[in-house]
C-alpha cells in the first residue's frame, strides 16, 4: 500500500535488497548464463560480480555434476512447480568455490518468465557447517565415547536391519559376543584407566580384523558384540577364534607394565526367520558362559 504508485521505486529497492542479501542469489537465463550474482553469492563462491556475470552456471558446479545439472534445469524448464526446495531432504547439492573447494548448499529454485524468455533463480545458503555439526551429532549419538564402537542402541538397530535383510535373501547371519576375562581383577591390579586402554585395544583389534560389512559394538562394560552377515556358524567360529587368538597375544604397555588380557567368545547363528536380536543374544550369552566355565580364553559355539 505504502508504495502504491511508486512501483518503479519498489522495484529498485527490491533489486537492491536482493543484491545485498546475505543469502546467495544467482539468476541464469535460458542458455544457463549467469545474469545476476549478488553479494551473498560473491561471498559464498569467492567470485566477483564481474567474474561471474556472463559465465555459464558450470562455473559454480563441481565438474562431475555439470552435465546432469544442465539436463535437470532443462527438464525443470518444461515441467514441475514454479518453485521448489532442494538439498533439504533429498540428496545434498554441491557447489564449487573459486578456490576449488566443494561445499553443500540448500537452495530454493524458481522458474521465471515464459517459454520464450526463460530465467531461473536460486536463493541459497552454504550449509556445510550445519551438515558437519549434524553428522557429528549423529556420530556422538550412535557410538560409545570410550572406544568409538557402536553403542548398544545403534548396534541393536543395525542388527535388526541386517537380520531382516538376511531373512529376505535367505542368507546366513551370525553373532559373536566377546567378554573380557577377569576384567575386574585387571582393573583392581592395574587401575581403571589401564582397563580403559584394554577396552580400546580390544576394539581396535576387532575392528581391524573384521570386514567392512561386519558390525561391531560395545554391548556394555567389558562386553562386545559383532554381527557377521553372510556367515554361518562354522565361519563365525573361525572368526571368533581368530579374534580370541589375536587378543590373547596382544600386550598392552601401560606405565612400564606389560598387561596381558583375553576374551571368552560365544558364537551363534541366527535361526531361519529369526529377526530379533534378543534371542540370538541370549544364546550367545549362554555360549560365553560355557566358555568361561571351560576355563576362559576360548570360544564356545551355541548349538541348540
Ligand atoms: P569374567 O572373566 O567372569 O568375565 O570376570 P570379569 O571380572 O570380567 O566380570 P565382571 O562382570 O565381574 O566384571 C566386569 C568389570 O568391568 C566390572 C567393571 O568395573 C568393569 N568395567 C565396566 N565398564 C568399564 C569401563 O568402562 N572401564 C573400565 N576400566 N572397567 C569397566
Ligand atoms: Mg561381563
Ligand atoms: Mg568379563
Amino acid at each position: 500500500m505504502l508504495f502504491q504508485g511508486k512501483k518503479g521505486k519498489l522495484s529498485q529497492l527490491s533489486h537492491e535488497i536482493l543484491m545485498r542479501a546475505e543469502e546467495g542469489v544467482v539468476v541464469i537465463d535460458g542458455a544457463h548464463a549467469i545474469v545476476m550474482f549478488n553479494k551473498g553469492a560473491q561471498h559464498i563462491f569467492g567470485y566477483s560480480e564481474e567474474e561471474a556475470v556472463g559465465a555459464r552456471l558450470d562455473l559454480l558446479l563441481p565438474e562431475r555434476f555439470q552435465m546432469q545439472h544442465d539436463v535437470m534445469i532443462d527438464e525443470y524448464g518444461q515441467s514441475g512447480p514454479d518453485t521448489r526446495l532442494m538439498g533439504q531432504r533429498s540428496r545434498p547439492i554441491y557447489g564449487r568455490r573459486k578456490d576449488g573447494e566443494e561445499f553443500i548448499l540448500s537452495a530454493q529454485i524458481m522458474r521465471l518468465g515464459g517459454p520464450s524468455d526463460r530465467f531461473y533463480a536460486a536463493v541459497f545458503r552454504d550449509v556445510s557447517q550445519n551438515k558437519k555439526a549434524e553428522e557429528e551429532l549423529l556420530r556422538l549419538a550412535s557410538t560409545d565415547p570410550l572406544t568409538g564402537a557402536y553403542n548398544r542402541r545403534e548396534f541393536g538397530q543395525l542388527a535388526e536391519r541386517e537380520a531382516l535383510r538376511a531373512n529376505r535373501y535367505n542368507h546366513a547371519l551370525s553373532l559373536l559376543m566377546l567378554d573380557i576375562d577377569h576384567f575386574k581383577k585387571l582393573n583392581d591390579t592395574y587401575g581403571h584407566s589401564a582397563g580403559d586402554k584394554v577396552l580400546q585395544r580390544v576394539t581396535t583389534l576387532c575392528v581391524n580384523t573384521l570386514r567392512n560389512v561386519d558390525v561391531f559394538g560395545r554391548w556394555g562394560g567389558e562386553e562386545f558384540v559383532a554381527l557377521l552377515p553372510e556367515t554361518d556358524v562354522e565361519g563365525a567360529a573361525i572368526i571368533g577364534e581368530r579374534l580370541r587368538k589375536l587378543i590373547s597375544e596382544s600386550v598392552l604397555t601401560y606405565n612400564d607394565q606389560k598387561i596381558n588380557f583375553s576374551v571368552s567368545v560365544g558364537v551363534v547363528q541366527y535361526k531361519d526367520g529369526e529377526t530379533r536380536l534378543d534371542g540370538a543374544l541370549s544364546r550367545a550369552d549362554s555360549a560365553v558362559y560355557d566358555a568361561k566355565k571351560a576355563g576362559r580364553n576360548q570360544i564356545a559355539v551355541f548349538r541348540g
